[in-house]
C-alpha cells in the first residue's frame, strides 16, 4: 500500500499530454497556490516564482479574477525604479471553508477564506468529553449557523479537527479515547446536520495533531520547513509529521500518534489500554496533578496555573521541571527517528514553552544523538488554538486550489 500524504503543500506538475485547457486551469491552481500560500504578489513575482512567460501569467490573473478568487488592485507598491507594479492576492471570500475542532474541553469554529483569512471564529469551553457525538454534532451546527449567514455563496466544505484516530476517505472517527468516542461516523452526521435540506455538505475529518502540523507548516512556525515535528499538547499528546514538505499520514493514515509511545514502562495505566504512554507522564492531566490543581483540564486550569507560576509557588514549579523532563524523553525519540529541521509545540507545550523549557531542554540533550539533535529546533507554535482551524480549512481549500474553476 502507498504511503498517505497530504498533496496540499506542493503543487502537483502538469501531466504529460494534457491539453491547453487542462494546463491553463492547472496554471491557475499553480498560480492561486502561490497567492494563498505566500500572500500578495506582482505579476513579475507570480512569472519568477512560476517560470511563466509574462503574457501568459496576465491571462492567468484575469482568469482568476474572472472567477472570483483572485483581485489585482492597481495600488502602487514601490518595487524598484520604473513603473509601480498592480498586487494580485487571493480574494478570501472566493472560496470560504468552514474549520471546526472538537477538542476535550471545547468547541471551536471559524470561517476561513483564501489565503488563510479567518473571517470570523467562535469558541466555546465545554467538558466534550461528557457529550454524545450526536450533541456535539448539534453544537457545531448552532455555533456555525451565524457565521455562514453571513456568505450568501455557502462553504465549499467543511474541515474538522477531531483528538482520535480518523479514517480520512470517509471521515468515520475509530476511536477517540480522550472524548471516549468509538466508531462514529462524523462526516456524515456533520454533513446532513450542515447542509441545506437534502444536500449535505462535503465534510473531511482529520487528526487534530495533523492539522495543527498543517496550520503551522502554512501559516505560523514551521513556513518554508521541510521536515518539521509538531507536538500538540492537551488531554492528550499528538503528533503531526511534515517530512520534506509532506504531511505524512503513514499507511493506513494514522501515523504520528507519539501520545503512545512507550516511555514510562511501569507507569500508569492509559486510556488507550496499554501503560506508561507518554501522554500519561507529558499530557495536561499529569501536569495539572503534579501542581496539585484539581480542576478538570482546560484553559481555567492552564491560567491558574500560570498565576501560580508567576508568583513562584514551588509545587507548581516542579511540576513543570517534572513535565518538562518527560516531554523532552519523549522528543529525543522523535528527533532520533525522524531528524527534524524544527519541533513545533503546541497546545499546552506551547503556552508553558518557557517553563518548560529548561528541563526539556536537558532531558532531550540527554536522549538525542548529538547530530539529529543539534539539527533540530524546538520552537513554540505561533497560531495558539488556530493552528487546527488553519489546518483543517487547508484540506478544503486544497480542493479550490487544485481547481479554481470548478469551483467558479
Ligand atoms: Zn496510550
Amino acid at each position: 500500500m502507498q504511503p498517505q500524504q497530504d498533496d496540499v503543500v506542493a503543487p502537483v506538475p502538469a501531466r504529460a499530454g494534457s491539453t491547453p485547457s487542462q494546463l491553463r486551469r492547472h496554471n491557475m491552481g499553480v498560480v492561486l497556490e502561490l497567492l494563498h500560500r505566500d500572500g500578495p504578489a506582482s505579476r513579475s513575482e507570480l512569472g519568477t516564482a512560476t517560470g511563466l512567460t509574462r503574457s501568459t501569467i496576465a491571462d492567468l490573473v484575469q482568469d482568476l479574477v474572472a472567477c472570483g478568487v483572485a483581485v489585482e488592485s492597481g495600488s502602487a507598491r514601490p518595487t524598484g525604479p520604473g513603473r509601480p507594479s498592480a498586487v494580485v492576492r487571493a480574494r478570501p471570500e472566493g472560496a470560504v471553508a468552514l474549520a471546526v475542532e472538537v477538542a476535550v474541553e471545547s468547541i471551536a469554529v471559524a470561517t476561513v477564506g483564501l489565503g488563510g483569512e479567518v473571517l470570523a471564529t467562535e469558541r466555546v469551553e465545554s467538558a466534550v468529553d461528557a457529550l454524545a457525538p450526536a450533541e456535539v454534532v448539534d453544537r457545531v451546527a448552532a455555533m456555525a449557523g451565524p457565521l455562514l449567514a453571513q456568505h450568501a455563496e455557502g462553504p465549499v466544505g467543511v474541515g474538522v479537527a477531531v483528538p482520535g484516530l480518523v479514517r480520512r476517505r470517509d471521515g468515520f472517527v475509530h476511536v477517540a479515547p480522550n472524548l471516549g468516542w468509538q466508531e462514529v461516523a462524523l462526516a456524515s452526521m456533520l454533513g446532513r446536520a450542515l447542509g441545506p435540506g437534502d444536500r449535505p455538505l462535503p465534510v473531511q475529518v482529520a487528526n487534530e495533531a495533523d492539522l495543527g502540523a498543517l496550520g503551522e507548516l502554512r501559516r505560523g512556525a514551521g513556513r518554508g520547513v521541510g521536515t518539521m515535528v509538531y507536538v500538540s499538547g492537551d488531554v492528550g499528546i499528538g503528533a503531526g509529521l511534515v517530512i520534506d514538505g509532506r504531511a505524512m499520514l503513514g499507511a493506513t493514515g494514522y501515523a504520528g500518534e507519539a501520545g503512545h509511545m512507550l516511555v514510562d514502562p511501569g507507569g500508569r495505566d492509559c486510556r488507550c489500554g496499554a501503560r506508561g504512554c507518554w501522554e500519561t507522564v507529558a499530557g495536561e492531566e499529569a501536569l495539572l496533578r503534579a501542581a496539585g490543581i484539581d480542576d478538570a483540564p482546560g484553559a481555567r486550569a492552564l491560567a491558574l496555573l500560570r498565576d501560580r507560576l508567576r508568583s513562584g509557588d514551588p509545587q507548581a514549579e516542579h511540576a513543570v521541571g517534572v513535565v518538562g523532563h518527560w516531554v523532552g524523553v519523549g522528543l529525543g525519540n522523535l528527533v532520533n527517528l525522524l531528524n527534524p529541521e524544527v519541533v513545533v509545540l503546541g497546545g499546552h507545550l506551547q503556552q508553558l514553552h518557557e517553563h518548560l523549557r529548561p528541563s526539556l531542554e536537558t532531558a532531550l540533550a540527554a536522549r538525542a544523538l548529538a547530530q539529529p539533535r543539534s539539527a533540530a529546533h524546538v520552537v513554540p507554535g505561533t497560531q495558539g488554538r488556530q493552528a487546527q482551524l488553519h489546518g483543517a480549512a487547508e484540506l478544503v481549500l486544497a480542493g479550490v486550489l487544485r481547481d479554481p474553476v470548478a469551483r467558479a
